[in-house]
């Protein structure tokens, strides 16, 4: 298992990556043919999916497993935090 410093620094690159602008990269692990990054959400507030109001109070925090298309040959796995919020 290898820690990718200049990997985490090209995937925090909003010019390269700009579909990640809304995340930050707190992790980035190559093992194996694999690349594992743990990232999260850095958005201060989100809406309601009901009312449609915005809110910045986080109700609770939990994760999911996605996968990306491959780097180079690798498989690209992503731990992404979310948080939910209240609705105000
Ligand atoms: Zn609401």
């Amino acid at each position: 298992m290898m820690r990718s410093f200049a990997l985490r620094s090209l995937l925090s690159s909003d010019a390269v990556l700009p579909h990640l602008a809304g995340l930050r990269i707190d992790d980035v692990v190559r093992s194996g043919l694999s690349i594992r990054t743990a990232v999260t959400t850095r958005v201060p507030e989100a809406l309601c999916p009901v009312c449609e109001s915005p809110s910045r109070r986080v109700h609770s925090r939990y994760g999911r497993r996605l996968a990306d298309p491959p780097v180079s040959g690798q498989e690209v796995l992503i731990h992404l935090g979310v948080r939910q919020f209240f609705c105000e």
